[in-house]
């Protein structure tokens, strides 16, 4: 049958079993290929979830490791972890853990947009990482080289796609899986690039995958191609700091994780920044040499986020770019120079490095290099990660065209989940754009694609003030424990009680109402702008940016003093306070979002050939490509007119 429908020409490298005699074991509910930051987070994930997984990479020493930043977070990211915290994810705790600097960034900005940021000691995020992933239940872990896929007859319900089965390995042997998600990161035909000089390989050090590359493209899917790259290493005991500008971390730290109180080392004990410029001897290096460098020229300037020095220098002439000396760990001798990503061959990365400030004595340890990759494109999947083509089969992080550990980790989490639930049969777990950064960043992959690395921003978000990192926890832990079960009980119960103390203590704060001048007698250091003969709550006071929990309650003890001994609690319900009048308009047109989201389209409509609905040859093809799930989906890709949305939302009030 699978040879047959997809063509002599194109029958895949991938084994197909199906026959009662191939022997099924070992056999595995999950199994989930390549343990970078979005595979150990599929893999706990479906392991939460109950399912007997197996984790197969190639090598179980680099497990977590971080392949170019020593950093987690930031503006947008730090929402994600937040999120895949929320879901009882692994990054964010071991985050706390494993930091030697962490800070809040953009806090100019309200809380709804504040992006926690740390950097990380590589060598302990590694083993802290390698020692959950080893001792989760239900996980298995096996080193291994995928190289193909098992495929097997489709299920009755979808006919004419074809089901993953299991997995077989460079060795030839096989593995058999009810569920099987790729996360190969960077490694799809991957070539490392330093100036001229190309050869495979999925990042410094590691074998590239090639058989598994072809498989995928001979089953159909289409493939794109995307660069990334990473900066030169830096000798600490080389370089001046005395001259630079130096940027400590806050005090006290903030965690990632909701469930802990405080961070694995003191702020007076963690390491410094420092911040230096780029100037025009630097462009004129690169400038001189470009014809030295393969991976970014005039015309193929490389990623716009996450840029190479080059292409900086190229869209931004005449300007200087900021460089961050970024500690790489706690006893680590290197330093990780932010903002440098370069490809130039390696002496002229070093005649670069020694033009900046701070930098003249530089010694590099290891130069900068390019990586260029398949990608698959994300349109091809659907919101729960799985794929269109072929049942069963999940793709999540760099693989779907994205770049991040943070962007990898979320869709790892949600692809884990959805793996798992498929296993048991049970409806997916979507998040919607609605409900968490998380659902932006899926939701736009699936049906806008991406043709350069995507990254998360809070300007993709369109509902920014409701989807907070204070409030991740009420927006998706419940979900997670009561419809993927991937939430433990503990999390479960604290994520209750700080719902209901919330809840308290905002009806609280709104019944303790006075005059302005007996506010005013009570905290004499806020002024109070409001007519006089208006009663103010508590509430509104906490509005004010002078006002806390602690002030208050200072003024009212009782019944306030309760609400401060939980820092955490405190802190949101100031924000709560904050955005409450602003968030009732919002609130609105989510709820007209998600009347859009609710109208589901049928899965298997046949958009090429269907007659009762018209739509322009165009659309069709926009729609048959990227399969939305509902009218909302549908109305983002872009293509897609308003009258075809209207076409659509006629046939599905009439088919359903
Ligand atoms: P990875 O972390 O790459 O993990 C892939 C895993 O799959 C590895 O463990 C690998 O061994 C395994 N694997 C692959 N193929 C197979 C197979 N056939 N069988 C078994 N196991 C397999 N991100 C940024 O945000 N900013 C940057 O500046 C940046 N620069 C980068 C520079 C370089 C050189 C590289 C390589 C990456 C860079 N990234 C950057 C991307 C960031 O590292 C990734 O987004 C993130 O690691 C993706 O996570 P992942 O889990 O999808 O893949």
């Amino acid at each position: 049958w699978v040879a047959a429908s997809l063509g002599k020409q194109r029958l895949p490298l991938a084994r197909f079993s199906g026959d009662s005699v191939a022997p099924r074991t070992p056999h595995f509910d999950v199994v989930v290929i390549g343990g970078g930051h979005a595979g150990t987070e599929a893999a706990a994930a479906a392991a939460r979830c109950g399912s007997r997984t197996l984790l197969l990479t190639h090598r179980v020493d680099t497990i977590g490791q971080m392949s170019c930043n020593p950093s987690f977070g930031g503006i947008g990211k730090g929402h994600l972890m937040r999120e895949v915290d929320a879901l009882d994810g692994l990054c964010s705790r071991i985050c706390d853990q494993s930091g030697v600097h962490y800070k809040v960034l953009n806090r100019r900005k309200g809380p709804a947009v504040w992006g926690l940021r740390a950097q990380i000691d590589r060598k302990l995020y590694k083993q802290n990482m390698q020692k959950e992933i080893l001792n989760t239940p239900l996980l298995t872990v096996q080193e291994g080289a995928v190289e193909d896929l098992i495929l097997t007859e489709p299920e009755p319900k979808h006919p004419g796609k074809c089901r993953v089965s299991g997995v077989v390995l460079v060795d030839g042997s096989t593995v058999y899986a009810e569920s099987v998600i790729l996360t190969t990161g960077t490694f799809l035909r991957g070539m490392i690039i330093i100036g001229l000089e190309m050869h495979p390989a999925g990042r410094l050090g590691d074998q590239p995958s090639v058989g598994l590359a072809q498989t995928l493209e001979k089953l159909g899917f289409v493939v794109g191609r995307l660069k990334t790259g990473t900066p030169p290493r830096i000798a600490k005991d080389t370089i001046n700091f005395s001259i630079l500008n130096k940027h400590t971390p806050d005090d006290p730290s903030r965690p990632f994780s909701f469930v802990n109180e405080t961070v694995w080392i003191k702020p007076e004990d963690q390491l410094p920044c420092y911040l230096t410029y780029t100037n025009p001897r630097v462009d004129e290096i690169i400038l001189e040499n470009l014809h030295l460098n393969s991976h970014v020229k005039e015309t193929t300037r490389g990623p716009r986020y996450c840029p190479s020095i080059e292409s900086k220098v190229l869209r931004f002439p005449n300007r200087v770019h900021q460089v961050w000396l970024e500690p790489e760990g706690m006893d680590s001798d290197l330093i990780y120079p932010q903002g440098l990503s370069v490809t130039l061959p390696a002496e002229l990365q070093e005649r670069m490095i020694t033009c900046i400030k701070g930098l003249e004595k530089a010694k590099m340890i290891h130069p900068g290099y390019g990586v260029q990759y398949d990608y698959l494109d994300p349109r091809q999947i659907t919101p729960s990660l799985e794929t269109h083509l072929v049942q069963r089969l999940f793709f999540a992080g760099q693989i779907n065209g994205t770049t991040g550990y943070e962007e990898a980790a979320a869709q790892g989490v949600i692809a884990g989940i959805n793996a798992s639930l498929r296993v048991s049969g049970k409806s997916p777990f979507v998040v919607s754009r609605t409900e968490g950064y998380i659902g932006v960043l899926i939701d736009d992959l699936t049906t806008l694609g991406t043709n350069e690395p995507y990254r998360m921003f809070t300007s993709r978000v369109e509902f920014r003030l409701s989807l907070r990192p204070d409030n991740a926890d009420s927006r998706l832990t419940f979900r997670g424990h009561k419809e993927a079960g991937c939430v433990s009980q503990e999390r479960y119960e604290r994520a209750s009680w700080m719902k209901s103390s919330l809840e308290e203590g905002i009806s609280v704060l709104k019944s303790i109402e006075f005059s302005s001048s007996k506010w005013k007698k009570l905290i004499p250091q806020v002024s109070i702008s409001v007519k006089k003969s208006l009663p103010v709550s508590a509430l509104d006071l906490l509005r004010y940016e002078e006002v806390d929990m602690e002030l208050l309650a200072s003024a009212v003890p009782e019944p306030l003093k309760k609400y401060t001994r939980c820092k955490e609690l405190a802190e949101r319900l100031k924000i709560e306070a904050t955005y409450e009048s602003v968030l009732y308009y919002q609130l609105q047109e989510i709820k007209e979002v998600q009347r859009d989201e609710a109208l589901q389209l049928p899965k298997d409509l046949d958009y090429l050939t269907i007659k009762d609905v018209s739509l322009s040859s165009e659309v069709r093809e926009k729609l048959h490509f990227s399969r939305p799930q509902t009218i909302g989906a549908a109305s983002r890709i872009p293509g897609v007119t308003p009258a075809a949305i209207v076409n659509l939302l006629r046939f599905v009030k009439t088919t359903q």
